[in-house]
């Protein structure tokens, strides 16, 4: 069995501590990594903090270079890491073979972006001028659902922006960033990208170092607001990615059989396990049966399954917490809703949960009310535009939703009134690197992607005078 060593100060290092992976189809040990001590943190903090006041002097051709350098790296070692990515995380092979195709493309993305400085008065005695300073060292805090292309979705604006980058992936999915390490390890000025591994212990530690000054978290919304606590202390510049309870509503005119074959496809994508997938269906009951009926249809066709069987299109549930709350979610829902496909917690090895689809629950269903991040998915009547309006906006959450109608001036005028920081109409999960995303209410704080999204690994400087 490998053992996967943290990237520290250009090395990989074995620390005093060990911690197991588990692939979540076989529930089987497959390596396990060494734990960042508090040793190696500080070791880390302090390379990051010599390597940024180096490469924060570099020109935007050598960061281009580097970035560009990192995705070649990539590409040339993309069946190994998908592989790895696969057993660690559960997706089938070939949606992890799209995850590291989409982080060789944001790799490719910001090696072009600039922060260039901006003038806002040049008159002969006076220049107002805005400039863009990295913040310094930056902490990149991961989840477990993409970990790869989360990981570089925070590493390249990092590093593009002048700034040095400390990943820290989650426990149970550290293996195929932890790799990246080692792959780059002799590219990398040392301390620029640092890796860490962690058992659960270090995420705070690293948050509340007074020497890191930018936190990017991507994670659950209880764990948001503990790090938002964290970097209370020193006051650090903060970008929170927090869960979602992001509702489709399909109006009377949609066309339903296209409607619903895409949100059943959206909706199961890496099992649930999607921040901004489709967690609640909103359908008008005139279309309500036949939507339900064409659903069933698509998701019947799922093949559940370890992720390395190329017959496999829907993998398990990531881990085993996040298959205890499925568990007790679906348990609750049985009671009130009609399983219309699906329902059962097969019994074998890994974390499998049938894709489930189920009707007619009531809003205050915790299936319909929480964050159920997995393969079950409630579809809901509604009457009016109105009343659907104000359920979709009952939740805590505003990450993303989408409106289905034929009618698409009706569509945008209801999409304006969703709270979600992206609302689209007759698709979902249309993702582009240039369209800024910003979570409302629960669902986050500040921006990603796009110009704004970019800004936020700077400090904004104004020189007046
Ligand atoms: P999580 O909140 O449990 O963990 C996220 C990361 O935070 C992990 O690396 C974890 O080790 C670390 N962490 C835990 N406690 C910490 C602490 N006190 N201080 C600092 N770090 C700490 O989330 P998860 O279960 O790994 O991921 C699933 C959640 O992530 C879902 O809610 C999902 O919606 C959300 N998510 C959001 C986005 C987005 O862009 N909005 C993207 C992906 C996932």
């Amino acid at each position: 069995m490998s053992t996967f060593g943290a990237l520290v100060n250009g090395k990989i290092v074995a620390t005093d501590k060990k911690h197991p992976v588990i692939n979540p189809s076989t529930e089987e040990v497959i390596a396990d990594f060494y734990v960042a001590n508090e040793e190696a943190l500080n070791i880390a903090v302090k390379a990051a903090n010599i390597a940024q006041s180096q490469w924060c002097n570099t020109d935007y051709d050598t960061r281009k270079k580097l970035l560009l350098e990192i995705a070649e790296i990539v590409s040339n070692n993309k069946n190994e890491l998908a592989k790895l990515l696969t057993m660690e995380q559960g997706k089938p092979f070939v949606e992890a073979v799209g995850e590291i195709d989409m982080s060789i493309a944001a790799l490719h993305h910001y090696s072009e972006q600039r922060l260039d400085s901006e003038s806002l008065v040049e008159t002969d005695n006076l220049k107002v001028e805005k400039h863009y300073t990295p913040y310094g060292v930056v902490a990149g805090i991961i989840p477990w659902n993409f970990p790869f292309a989360i990981a570089i979705s925070k590493l390249a604006p990092a590093l593009i922006t002048g700034n040095s980058v400390i990943l820290k992936p989650a426990p149970t999915t550290p293996l195929s960033t932890m790799r990246l390490g080692a792959l780059i390890a002799q590219i990398v000025p040392p301390g620029l990208v640092q890796i860490l591994g962690d058992d659960g212990s270090v995420g705070e530690k690293l948050v509340s170092h007074p020497d890191v000054h930018k936190i990017s978290f991507t994670g659950s919304t209880p764990t948001g607001k503990k790090v938002m606590r964290s970097a209370a202390s020193h006051l650090k510049r903060l970008n929170l990615e927090l869960g979602g309870n992001d509702p489709a509503i399909v109006l009377a005119d949609a066309d339903v059989a296209v409607s619903a074959a895409t949100i059943a496809t959206i909706a199961f994508l890496n099992s649930g396990q999607v921040c901004t997938a489709i967690k609640r269906v909103y359908v008008h009951n005139d279309v309500y049966d036949e939507f339900c009926d064409t659903v069933v249809g698509v998701v019947n066709q799922f093949v559940q399954g370890d992720g390395l069987d190329p017959a496999s299109t829907h993998g398990p549930v990531q881990n085993l917490s996040q298959y205890e709350k499925l568990v007790s979610l679906l348990t609750d829902a049985k009671q009130s809703g009609r399983v219309l496909l699906g329902g059962e917690v097969p019994n074998q090895n890994g974390y499998f949960i049938s894709p489930t689809v189920i009707a007619d629950l009531d809003d205050s269903s915790p299936l319909v009310s929480e964050e159920q991040f997995g393969p079950i998915l409630p579809i809901l009547r509604f009457d009016d535009e109105d009343e659907v309006i104000q359920r979709a906006n009952s939740s805590a959450y505003g990450l993303t939703a989408s409106i289905w109608s034929s009618d698409i001036e009706l569509a945008r005028q209801i999409a304006r009134q969703i709270d979600a920081g992206t609302v689209w109409i007759n698709k979902h999960l249309d993702l582009n690197f240039d369209y800024p995303m910003s979570p409302c209410k629960e669902s986050g704080i500040g921006v990603e992607l796009g110009d704004e999204g970019l800004k936020q690994f700077a400090q904004l400087h104004v020189v007046n005078g």
